[in-house]
């Protein structure tokens, strides 16, 4: 098996062979999780700490879910109760955390870096669980987990990506996913939303959806990050949905067979018409939940590998 990292802080630290390691181990764990009993020891005896600063359905429930079903023990922190409210900064809370010896912290925060940066401070393996607007590891792999049951493969594949990519660390985990698996990217979007130099990722920009979506396989849609936005980047979400909002009549220009995709959570008739967003057979919305839970339980059990590894060579070190 090949998975070299000691974090998983972004995909853009992971070669290719990585990913499909991750990928293939992610499998396994799709068919364990459809089982009665869903229990493995491959974190028996390590500690998990979740510590979210910004709200979570799916990732933070899927990473408790996830740690428990590999046998660890398992604490989400409270955040909103904890001492950060007192003023406590992150460095400080992590080395708090940090001395009661956990294994794995996942972390989420505002703060484009700031899980990159606890992570030089603590002494376990890290996850990134989305940090401001720049990455969200879980989320690309879980969207490419998904991509390659349903079409075959992960390569040579159009996708379209369209909304608000500049607010979205989702469409940056996935450029960079998608482009080194040497996948064609379209970014679709209103020019107000599309972040400057992003043509510098190889793929191909539209401001029209019709135009974008001719002959996608795949297409993935994205929320308005409201919380990430300080100014008026739209007209209304009126207008917005009329333009950029994925129906049925935009989807007809995609392929036949193309599956609609959204990260959660879903805004009903703003970026996506309701009716496409629960049709079972064009949106694998449910299924990327799914997959979720598959690719986060393979995350940290090849970190956790990698860092009893770690461990075993430096206790053999110590007794030379
Ligand atoms: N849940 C995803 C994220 O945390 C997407 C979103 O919030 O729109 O980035």
């Amino acid at each position: 098996m090949t998975f070299r990292a000691r974090h998983l802080l972004g995909i853009e630290q992971l070669q290719p062979d990585e990913i499909r390691t991750l990928l293939d181990l992610a499998d396994s764990y799709v068919d364990l999780n459809r089982r009665t009993i869903k229990r493995t020891d491959a974190l028996a005896g390590m500690t998990q700490i979740n510590m979210f600063f910004e709200a979570s359905t799916r990732t933070q429930s899927s990473f408790e879910i996830a740690g428990k079903r590999l046998g660890a023990d398992v604490m989400n922190m409270a955040v909103s109760q904890s001492s950060v409210k007192k003023g406590e900064t992150l460095i400080d809370t992590a080395l708090t955390l940090n001395a009661m010896h956990p294994d794995l912290l996942v972390v989420r925060h505002q703060n484009s870096g700031a899980v990159a940066l606890l992570a030089e401070k603590v002494n376990c393996a890290v996850l990134n669980a989305g940090d401001g607007r720049h990455e969200h590891p879980t989320q690309a792999l879980l969207d490419a987990l998904t991509i390659r049951r349903r079409k075959g493969r992960l390569q040579r594949l159009t996708v379209a990506i369209c909304g608000d990519i500049a607010h979205s660390r989702v469409a940056r985990s996935n450029l960079l996913l998608l482009g080194k698996m040497e996948n064609r990217i379209r970014l679709i979007g209103p020019p107000t939303l599309m972040p400057a130099g992003v043509g510098e990722f190889g793929c191909e920009i539209y401001d029209d959806m019709k135009a974008g979506l001719e002959g996608a396989d795949v297409v993935m849609m994205l929320r308005l990050q409201k919380e990430r936005m300080d100014g008026g980047f739209i007209p209304s979400e009126r207008e917005y949905f009329y333009r950029y909002g994925l129906d049925a009549e935009k989807l007809a220009h995609a392929k036949p067979d193309a599956i609609v995709m959204h990260p959660g959570p879903m805004n009903r008739g703003v970026e996506i018409d309701g009716t496409l967003a629960d049709d079972i057979n064009r949106s694998v919305i449910q299924e990327q939940v799914e997959m979720g839970v598959a690719v986060r339980m393979a995350a940290m059990d090849l970190l956790a590998r990698n860092l009893k590894a770690e461990r075993g060579r430096a206790a053999a070190g110590v007794m030379v």
